[in-house]
């Protein structure tokens, strides 16, 4: 895809500070060129990487919506400034797409992650009240999105108002709450409110390399900058809880074992299970820093019970493709029979390693 950019140079004598730049910035010179998105990051990539190899301290910043365009300026201390203007940020309409499954179900997915750990995003209407089941990594706007695609009940000035929009994290895993800030209600179980309130990226597993997204949500991006934002939480969940959306009822189903707060949800009218990483079509992962073997263990034998009353016909799994109850039943079965010695011993080894990588990554991750 091509477009149009800008490389403008000046430099900046007074101030880094982002507002006070472009008054003290005087041009020095302009350039448009054609050229491709991933060429156009490539330029910015490797001009970040001089300047940190001539230690000359320069950072990024994406502003949006100066003049209608997004800016990328490096700060070289001290003095010169880089700006490199672009023609545009991406929009929450491009970054993300959906399918309906019917029944007032949406599945949605950020097409740019490409990665195993891209989670799927449930939105579920009800008459009362909507409901979003995780949300991504949070690189757009979710709600905008939601707004634009047309998923919501339109606003209007006179009329009922729209229905309330709660989004829920059935963990706080950096893939399934990352956009858990851009929404005003948000509900998590309360064994994970403290770290999402906190921001504890340590807790949230945050791992992100540049590579796995495959077009930058904004010029300049990269993911070193990613991490979880701290969210107050407005409902703190517990295992029974009920969550209405007027004609439709979610149960929440506290399942330790790949986190220590993840939650099912279970609509029980529909046979319909939201399992997020509990139990999806794949090996579940149980080697990350709140993981728990006897826990996990434990959260499968309840899936299994679920199979065995007739209470779930369709699970809607945190990754991959849907499935019917009969595969649940087995991956359950399967991951009870296999949790014997030898996985608690390579699962404890794998988990010192995950816990080092995931100390030293998110040590170097900005705060801000
Ligand atoms: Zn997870
Ligand atoms: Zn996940």
């Amino acid at each position: 895809m091509k477009r149009k950019h800008k490389l403008i140079c000046g430099f900046n004598f007074l101030t880094s500070s982002s507002r006070l730049l472009f008054s003290s910035t005087s041009l020095v010179g302009q350039w448009s060129c054609q050229t491709s998105e991933r060429y156009k990051q490539r330029v910015i990539g490797l001009l970040l990487e001089l300047s940190w190899v001539l230690r000359l301290r320069a950072t990024t910043t994406t502003i949006s919506q100066w003049r209608g365009e997004a800016l990328v300026c490096c700060h070289f201390f001290p003095g010169l400034v880089l700006v490199l203007s672009t023609a545009g940020i991406m929009s929450a309409l491009e970054w993300y797409a959906h399918k309906s499954l019917g029944d007032g179900v949406y599945w949605i997915q950020e097409r740019f992650y490409e990665s195993g750990n891209r989670a799927n995003i449930w939105l579920v209407r009800g008459s009362q009240q909507d409901v979003v089941i995780d949300t991504g990594l949070g690189l757009r706007s979710l709600p905008e999105y939601l707004q634009a695609a047309g998923l919501l009940s339109p606003e209007r000035a006179s009329g009922p108002p729209r229905r309330p929009l709660l989004a829920v994290a059935t963990h706080v895993h950096f893939d399934h709450a990352g956009g858990l800030h851009q929404f005003e209600q948000v509900a998590v179980h309360q064994s994970e409110a403290d770290a999402l309130a906190t921001g504890d990226n340590f807790e949230t597993v945050t791992w992100l390399a540049d590579s796995e997204v495959v077009r930058a949500p904004s010029p300049g991006w990269t993911a070193r900058q990613f991490r979880v934002r701290p969210v107050q939480p407005t409902h703190v969940l517990q295992d029974g809880d009920i969550i209405s959306l007027g004609d439709r009822q979610l149960t929440v189903m506290h399942m330790p074992g790949h986190s220590r707060g993840s939650i099912c949800l279970h609509d029980r009218d529909r046979k319909m299970l939201f399992s997020g990483d509990v139990v999806y079509d794949g090996s579940m992962i149980d080697w990350l820093p709140y993981s728990r073997i006897s826990d996990y263990v434990g959260t499968c034998e309840r899936l299994i019970e679920l199979v065995d009353r007739g209470l779930v016909e369709k699970v809607l799994p945190g990754h991959y493709n849907t499935f019917g109850a009969e595969r649940l039943y087995r991956l359950a079965s399967n991951y009870i029979s296999n949790a014997g010695v030898c996985h608690k011993v390579s699962t404890f080894a794998m988990r010192s390693i995950a816990n080092l990588a995931l100390r030293v990554t998110n040590s170097r991750r900005p705060t801000t």
